[in-house]
């Protein structure tokens, strides 16, 4: 099959790779219908992530299942499925009180690689949920979303508690964050407040549900937040960065009580113990556990309640990948679909 390898720094190849096979009982290969670049591939990309070799790339995916181990109970082939960036046995204690991400068996999908024709899914009867029936050509994206993008942008929310009467702040306007601005506006939010300095994340965020648009950053985007509610601060704030900045931001930007959902992949961030003491707000996030939201997910997609594939603004053939991490590199593209 063909698959994208990172060979070095913004080195990204689409090369033969070996055709997954069914390991374990508990496997699943599907046989991708489509898959993205994430914002985090750009962590090793860039090589600010170093890698140790030649690496197959992607985490996020949809497809029609090839093939079953012998202990996979609730998949048949042919069916449509859509999983989450880590495999997870949805049985253990940790999943069963939603947190999915760690559960006790999770395997990283990014080790696996699904910029690809075909994945082998670990765990399958825990990780991947089919969808009602074989989605028309349209709904792709958006399924496509749910398996990270929206997923994470929907636990950042929740993990904030955004909810009706609830002033919401959204930092980061990259897909994630935009995402999340959707996920609260479907939460009920009164009023959405995102950062962002870029016309057309901006005009997205607006038919996502955002109220208002802050262009400044740091403390002087915090200082606006405070100016919109009778300098207290946002309520709930989603920080879908992960640097130190942004982290300082969403602290600052949450008043006390107040709740941030971190879902930005924490780049070197450490938090001063002492304003974290005394500014008095609840923090939760990390991995998303995209898998708690998926069916609840998959059906509003299929209601067309929401339609988060809009956050593709390229689409490429896998075999374009390189070009992908380009565009999504130099900001030329918010969120790159490869159709496989
Ligand atoms: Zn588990």
């Amino acid at each position: 099959m063909r698959g994208a390898v990172l060979h070095a720094p913004r080195d990204v190849r689409v090369e033969d790779r070996p055709d997954p096979t069914i390991e374990k009982p508990t496997d699943a290969v599907i046989r991708l219908a489509a898959t993205c670049v994430c914002g985090s591939d750009l962590w090793p990309y860039r090589g600010i992530e170093p890698i140790s070799g030649p690496t197959p790339m992607g985490h996020e995916y949809v497809g029609v299942v090839e093939e079953v181990g012998h202990q996979v109970t609730t998949l048949t082939p042919g069916q449509f499925v859509v999983g989450s960036f880590f495999a997870s046995d949805n049985t253990c204690e940790i999943c069963q009180a939603g947190h999915q991400s760690r559960c006790v068996h999770a395997e990283l999908m990014g080790a696996i690689g699904t910029q690809s024709q075909y994945a082998r899914i670990p765990l399958a009867d825990g990780t991947l949920v089919a969808t009602p029936e074989m989605p028309s050509e349209d709904l792709v994206p958006s399924l496509l979303a749910a398996s990270d993008v929206l997923g994470t942008g929907w636990f950042a929310a929740v993990a904030a508690e955004a909810g009706p009467g609830k002033t919401v702040a959204v930092v980061g306007d990259g897909a994630v964050g935009l995402l999340g601005v959707l996920a609260a506006q479907q939460l009920g939010a009164e009023r959405i407040v995102i950062f962002s300095r870029h016309e057309s994340r901006q005009a997205l965020a607006r038919q996502f549900g955002a109220t208002d648009i802050i262009t400044s950053r740091g403390d002087d985007g915090v200082a606006e937040i405070k100016e919109l509610t009778n300098g207290l601060g946002a309520h709930s704030v989603i920080e879908a960065v992960g640097t130190q900045e942004s982290m300082m931001q969403a602290i600052r930007a949450t008043r006390p009580g107040g709740h941030v959902g971190y879902v930005g992949v924490s780049h070197d961030v450490s938090l001063p113990g002492g304003e974290l003491f005394f500014s008095a707000v609840h923090l939760h996030g990390g991995p998303a556990p995209v898998r708690r939201f998926l069916p609840d997910l998959i059906d509003r997609i299929y209601t067309r309640r929401i339609d988060p594939g809009r956050v593709f603004d390229l689409t490429l053939p896998l075999q374009q990948a390189a070009e992908g991490y380009q565009a999504m590199d130099q900001r030329r593209a918010t969120k790159v679909l490869l159709t496989v």
